[in-house]
């Protein structure tokens, strides 16, 4: 088979160009080792991606929100010469029930100000039997409502219903979210593609696309240690290490070294996909501002629905937009239906249920549309993150943290900070290079 690497050897190869692939190559080459990006996708970006909608809009299908304390992304993105814009339009949270809306702002601040109390009452650390997600919230409160409320609203963050995860490992994420700002702070000038091709192209080697790792084996050739990295394309040689900087149910596909591979299975095994769809809509003004939409006085900016379970709706319209938008997260069992439907069926089921929600008139005619649906992913794995089932190991994420030697993981869902947003990929990234670095 002809080697497309023309058997160059580097020091590492890093698996996956997305934020947690491309900040540990960055790390790796400020420390002088050289290093090559493998890429199975055409591009990078991976969770990143940005694109335009029907009528030309600029869009964000992945990623998109950050807030100020997220300092290793706010630093990039002034590094790209982009700015930090608002997330989206201020206003309240109402939840959306059978019967109308409810407020929601109180359900979601005592599920907030509850967790730090869970996480030690029930967290990893307690030394107590896991339970589920849905079981852990219920000791928030039995109030109907507000269960539904909190069950929707994890229901889309986790993409994936809570009856199913792990709670213990839920906390444990939640707990390393050290983020004092409100959620969705900011978003960038331009588009978040700028930022990772700004980042790959700051790489010495460009990543090599279109290029799926198969196998991690020990370095074949006599006398050369290190590790041959298989592809369709051809055998890569890192001479020091690789890092694995793809999400769990990735990993899982690669076939590994022994034992590690034995070592590793139950932490791999642990994670299941999530599943969601973003849809955003473009309208000429925000219908949804009006106080008459929901019956109160203050603006509107985010509904959660309690049916289907899962269902987000968010103003993200940026400042000094002509128009305004409406995005509408789509997580869990609702995902996956949708995913079955046609590009046209999910967009009539958007526009119906904003229809539903405040009247015909305007929300049918939007100026744009677009709808990105990660559900089974092929890379990156159906939802914003890959979860720990209940079942799983609920310290998998920590087991992939610490793995010892030359072949080390790093992905959003591992980091020590942040876990499942864009800063947390680039600290995995970053954690997982100064571990190869120390080593070396
Ligand atoms: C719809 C959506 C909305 C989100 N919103 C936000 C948000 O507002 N704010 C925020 O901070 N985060 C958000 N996130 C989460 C954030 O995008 C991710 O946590 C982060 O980008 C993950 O980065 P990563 O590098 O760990 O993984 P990925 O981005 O998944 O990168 C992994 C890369 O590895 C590649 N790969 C996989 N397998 C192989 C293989 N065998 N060989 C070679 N390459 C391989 C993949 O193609 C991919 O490019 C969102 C995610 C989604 C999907």
């Amino acid at each position: 088979m002809a080697l497309e690497s023309d058997g160059e050897t580097v020091d590492v190869i890093v698996v996956g160009a997305g934020l947690a692939g491309l900040s540990a190559a960055r790390e790796l080459e400020a420390a002088g080792l050289s290093c090559q990006v493998l890429e199975a996708q055409e591009t990078p970006g991976g969770r990143v991606r940005s694109s335009v909608g029907e009528n030309g809009h600029p869009m964000e299908d992945g990623a998109q929100f950050l807030n100020r304390d997220m300092t290793a992304l706010v630093e990039l993105v002034h590094e790209a010469g982009l700015e930090l814009v608002a997330g989206g339009a201020e206003g309240e949270t109402a939840g959306l029930g059978s019967r109308g809306f409810i407020e929601a702002d109180t359900w979601l601040n005592e599920l907030s100000d509850a967790w730090p109390g869970l996480v030690s009452s029930a967290g990893l650390r307690s030394g107590r039997p896991d339970l589920t997600v849905t079981e852990l919230i219920r000791k928030v409160t039995a109030d109907p409502q507000g269960l539904a409320l909190m069950q929707s609203s994890l229901c889309e963050l986790l993409c994936h219903a809570p009856d199913e995860l792990s709670a213990q490992a839920v906390l444990e994420i939640f707990a390393r979210y050290e983020s004092a700002r409100e959620d969705g702070e900011y978003q960038v000038s331009g588009s978040l593609d700028t930022l990772v091709a700004w980042l790959a192209a700051g790489l010495p080697r460009a990543p090599r696309y279109d290029t799926a790792v198969t196998a991690v084996t020990r370095g074949a050739e006599e006398g050369k240690g290190g590790f041959d990295v298989i592809t369709p394309k051809g055998v890569y040689h890192a001479a020091a290490g690789v890092i694995l900087a793809v999400p769990p149910l990735a990993a899982r596909e690669i076939e590994l070294p022994p034992p590690l591979a034995e070592d590793l299975r139950p932490a791999l095994e642990s994670f299941v996909p999530g599943a969601m769809v973003k849809t955003t809509l473009v309208y000429r003004r925000a219908f949804w501002r009006q106080p008459s939409a929901w019956g109160r006085p203050a603006p509107l900016s985010e509904i959660v629905c309690l049916e289907p379970m899962g269902t987000t709706l968010l103003d993200t319209t940026r400042p000094g937009e002509e128009s305004a938008r409406l995005t509408l997260f789509t997580g869990g069992h609702r995902a996956h239906d949708l995913a079955l439907a046609d590009r046209t069926e999910r967009r009539a089921y958007a526009i119906e249920m904003l229809a539903g929600i405040f009247g015909g008139d305007e929300a049918r005619h939007p100026l744009d549309f677009t709808d990105a649906v990660w559900v089974q992913h092929p890379w990156c794995g159906g939802g914003y993150n890959a979860h720990v089932r209940f079942g799983g190991l609920p310290n998998a994420a920590a087991r992939l943290r610490q793995v010892e030697g030359g072949l080390q993981f790093a992905c959003s869902e591992i980091a020590e900070r942040f876990p499942g947003y864009m800063e947390g990929a680039l600290n995995a990234g970053k954690s997982a290079a100064a571990r190869l670095i120390r080593r070396l």
